[in-house]
């Protein structure tokens, strides 16, 4: 990258807020994903409102430079990976919860705002905002719109799209627009927030959401149910969602995760179980009193041994538990390949079953927890980079759990995005048509291949 751009960045942006030393850009080579190579890039910038980073924008187009847009750096799919070098453009400067609308019960934010802040903010107000992935206490919420984040309640209360009614975006060529606003119902015209909200930085840089709360549910109740064959757990899965009651969590962790899991948290989790599931239901203190009732029947009558959390402190425990799975994982080697491949609810049984036969044939251990009740489970493979023997193993079982699951009429991510680790793949789900008007959409928007480039559709 020439010294001009650096310059050209340094005068358009106060000072302090172009890193170039090499200490500083080593922060910004990676995301979350171990499968992905590291790149560091040529500069960093940290803009603070709309027109400054309108203004990288228009500079990296005049040099032809990519720019890289990242919230925390979370991402499970190397979408934040700045492949090709170039620009960095940070959004943990642009932090402000604008508006908190209690009245029209909806949320005006910049996109560097942790989610869990807007959380905490809403319940102030009896509101939540549904959207809950496990990294919520530091992930953003530009880098959750940008991916369609979903999370530990998507099976109730749905995934990000669902709750994001407007946007402002800065485009490629340095031009900003604003899509959408408070209404929630709105027709007019294509559906131009939704064709931002997944794009995964490869349209458009967001620089303020509008996103819907929702009144916090009344009551709560939370349960563990613990299996000792993990075709039991998931047969239970399907025949709760068979039953017309939708907890708002039905996580599932399988054994291998299980006995990570409490060996990092100590939470108490049975390690000689074949499954567990973590099982929530909320909303009136009557409807969950019922419907907890029911899901605690359906599990005894697939064999399974249930335990209620008796208070809050005990539920928190659970949740830490499960919101620890990662870190957990990540402890017991050198890297990990966390997967996202989703079926119909219906085909878990089926999904979790060929994953375990592929990690069988493979020799790989892989450990799955996910969403089951969403249809999406994340079977994470124990890697090490440099052992290129198990890389190849584990990148042959990977491809094979993708094909498996859209064999079962699934598809290749939930919730984690394509990003690099799956654009390789991304013609199996969509298609040579769905590729080629995929390609037609960021031409049109993109020309130069200036944002993100090497993600997505390569
Ligand atoms: C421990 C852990 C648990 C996780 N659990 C879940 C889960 O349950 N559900 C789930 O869906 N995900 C989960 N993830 C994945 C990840 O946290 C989410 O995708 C998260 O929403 C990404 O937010 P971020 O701020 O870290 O974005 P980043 O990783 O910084 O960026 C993600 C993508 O968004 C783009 N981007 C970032 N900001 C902008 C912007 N302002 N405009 C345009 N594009 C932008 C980036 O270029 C990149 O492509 C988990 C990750 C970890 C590490």
């Amino acid at each position: 990258m020439s010294d001009d751009l650096i310059r050209a960045l340094a005068s358009a942006l106060p000072k302090g807020r172009v890193l170039t030393r090499t200490s500083e850009l080593l922060c910004y080579a990676y995301d979350a994903t171990a499968s992905e190579a590291r790149r560091v890039p040529d500069v960093v910038v940290l803009p603070a409102s709309t027109d400054e980073v309108a203004r990288v924008v228009r500079i990296a187009r005049g040099a032809g430079a990519p720019v890289y847009p990242r919230g925390a750096g979370t991402s499970l799919s190397g979408g934040a990976i700045p492949a090709q070098g170039g620009i960095v453009l940070s959004t943990t400067r642009m932090d402000a919860v604008l508006e908190l609308d209690a009245e029209n019960h909806c949320a005006i934010v910049q996109p560097g705002v942790v989610i869990q802040r807007l959380n905490d903010l809403a319940a102030a107000h009896g509101l939540m905002y549904p959207p809950d992935p496990g990294s919520v206490a530091v992930a953003t919420m530009g880098g959750s719109i940008a991916e369609c984040a979903g999370g530990l309640r998507g099976l109730k209360y749905g995934v990000t799209k669902h709750y994001v009614t407007g946007l402002e975006v800065v485009l490629a060529d340095g031009q900003i627009v604003r899509l959408g606003g408070k209404a929630t119902k709105n027709v007019t015209g294509y559906d131009l927030v939704g064709l931002f909200v997944g794009s995964e930085g490869t349209l458009g840089v967001i620089t303020e959401a509008t996103v819907r709360l929702v009144p916090a549910p009344e009551a709560r109740a939370t349960m563990t149910a613990t299996f000792a064959q993990s075709s039991a757990a998931t047969r239970t899965v399907a025949a709760i969602v068979a039953g017309n009651v939708v907890p708002a969590t039905l996580e599932l962790l399988d054994a291998t995760t299980l006995r990570f899991v409490e060996e990092y948290a100590h939470a108490g989790l049975p390690t000689d179980a074949a499954a567990l599931l973590l099982i929530e239901v909320d909303g009136p203190p009557e409807a969950v009193a019922r419907e907890a009732a029911f899901v605690e029947r359906v599990c005894l009558g697939h064999g399974g041994v249930v335990e209620r959390a008796a208070d809050d402190e005990a539920r928190e425990r659970l949740w830490a538990a499960r919101r620890a799975a990662y870190p957990a994982l990540a402890r017991q080697s050198r890297g990990t390949i966390v997967e996202d491949a989703t079926v119909p609810r219906s085909r878990i049984p089926e999904m979790l079953a060929a994953i375990e036969e592929i990690a069988r044939r493979h020799d790989l251990t892989i450990a799955t927890m996910g969403h089951a009740g969403d249809g999406n489970l994340h079977p994470t493979v124990l890697v090490d980079p440099d052992d290129a023997e198990l890389m190849e193993r584990a990148h042959a079982a990977i491809a094979e759990i993708f094909r498996a699951a859209i064999d079962l009429g699934g598809t290749l991510s939930g919730e984690h995005g394509i990003g690099s680790a799956k654009a390789p793949y991304l013609g199996w789900a969509l298609g040579e048509g769905g590729l080629d008007l995929t390609r037609r959409i960021k031409a049109a928007l993109d020309p130069q291949n200036i944002l993100n480039p090497g993600k997505f559709t390569a």
